[in-house]
């Protein structure tokens, strides 16, 4: 593969201070990306500088540490618009994560758009955070949401979406890959439809934005949020990227400073894009350290990044493949690098156990989509995630730790 020549895994795990330490005696061998992913010295010297050099709140002083925070806030908007190729930088709106994104979304143009008898779409796959706030958008608006089947590879049942689709239709929100199964879903496809019938589309990007090129302008979404903490980033911050014309029409989400352009006894006016949705001190450090995540990513190339990390799904999953008790969860035909397996007779919290015993770090449970699990009829899987960083040589050390921890547990 052309890329794997070309790209030094060695190096990069030589930027992540994190992955250089035994657990338990045993090397770790990190696979519990799709939660969170690791950080690169790039992104943690980031965070210190910014508190040993230029800690200032931002926007409103004039001096000149809060200028050097002021900047260096606002490049990383400009960052972040070049990597999901959005048109205008206001359109970039810094929030705590996907979470708070979607809250936000449903909080603002949710309730502005969805009236009694409507209905929102969501797919059988979504986390639980592009679940419960379109629930409880739908309970507050007396609105129905309506969920778009899958297969039993785990793929969007097209036409069931189509079928589903009506003028009732207000909001499509879907996830972009799915964190329990990994497969990635036709955004573009969902969009054009939604949009025939004007609905607005939300896409969860927490799972595709480390792994996938995105281009929120082409591809003509709505909206798209994502967390710096799983594109290498840190943790409580995040992005929602919106359309500009929809943007200026959404009520705020939260009221405070700087969100305000002018507030007297008897009332406000808003203040002007991006900083309407951004109401109090944001999380000037996080968001000035995510500019590096970015620029880490930017340095690899998502194609290079694809590339080694579809070698890596395609390897783990022969591998998996040879054991007789387990079954894959999740074998779409487009999928990021996310195996979600279980193993008769053996319970994911075990096994999870017994393998970080060998160092190595999975994720079991429901994954934060119960719905989905009780669709597929499971309590839970097994899920190994990976990452730039991961080599078939971890995977290997994975196959050899499930060999011995499904023997005992057996
Ligand atoms: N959506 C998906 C697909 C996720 O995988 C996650 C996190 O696991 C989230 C949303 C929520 O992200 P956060 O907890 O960073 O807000």
């Amino acid at each position: 593969m052309q890329q794997m020549e070309v790209i030094d895994i060695k190096a990069i795990r030589e930027q992540f201070p994190v992955l250089h330490q035994q657990v338990h005696g045993k090397p770790l061998v990190y696979l519990d990306n799709a939660a969170t992913t690791q950080k690169p010295a790039s992104v943690i010297e980031a965070l210190v500088a910014y508190y040993k050099n230029d800690n200032a709140n931002i926007h409103r002083g004039i001096h000149t540490l809060a200028e050097r925070a002021t900047m260096a806030f606002e490049t990383t908007r400009d960052e972040v618009r070049q990597f999901i190729g959005a048109r205008h930088r206001e359109e970039v709106i810094f929030t705590r994560g996907t979470t708070e994104g979607i809250n936000l979304i449903a909080a603002t143009i949710g309730k502005q758009r969805v009236r009694k008898g409507d209905e929102i779409l969501v797919s059988a796959m979504e986390h639980h955070s592009n679940m419960v706030p379109w629930q409880m958008l739908a309970t507050e608006k007396e609105a129905t949401l309506k969920i778009i089947p899958i297969n039993e590879a785990g793929e969007l049942d097209i036409q069931a979406f189509h079928s589903l689709l009506s003028e009732k239709t207000k909001i499509v929100s879907v996830v972009h890959a799915s964190n329990a199964l990994g497969t990635v879903n036709p955004i573009q496809h969902i969009t054009e439809a939604a949009h025939q019938v004007g609905a607005i589309v939300v896409v969860d990007g927490a799972q595709s934005a480390s792994h996938l090129d995105i281009n929120v302008e082409e591809w003509k979404l709505d909206f798209f949020v994502f967390s710096g903490h799983k594109i290498y980033g840190p943790t409580g911050i995040g992005v929602m990227y919106g359309r500009k014309e929809l943007l200026l029409e959404m009520p705020p989400y939260m009221g405070g400073g700087e969100m305000i352009g002018e507030v007297r006894y008897d009332g406000f006016t808003t203040n002007e894009l991006p900083y309407k949705f951004e109401a109090g001190t944001p999380n000037i450090a996080d968001t000035i350290a995510l500019a590096e995540s970015i620029r880490f990513i930017n340095k690899i190339g998502k194609e290079s990044i694809r590339a080694h990390e579809d070698d890596l799904l395609q390897y783990a999953t022969e591998r998996l493949l040879q054991f007789p008790e387990i079954k894959l969860i999740g074998t779409a035909k487009n999928k990021v690098s996310i195996c979600s397996f279980i193993v008769e007779g053996v319970h994911h919290q075990d096994l999870g156990i017994l393998l970080d015993q060998a160092g190595i770090a999975i994720r079991t449970g429901h994954h934060c989509t119960m719905p989905l699990m009780h669709r597929m009829g499971l309590k839970g899987t097994s899920r190994a995630s990976f990452a730039i960083y991961n080599t078939r040589e971890e995977i290997d050390a994975l196959e050899l730790a499930l060999k011995k921890s499904i023997k005992m547990l057996k």
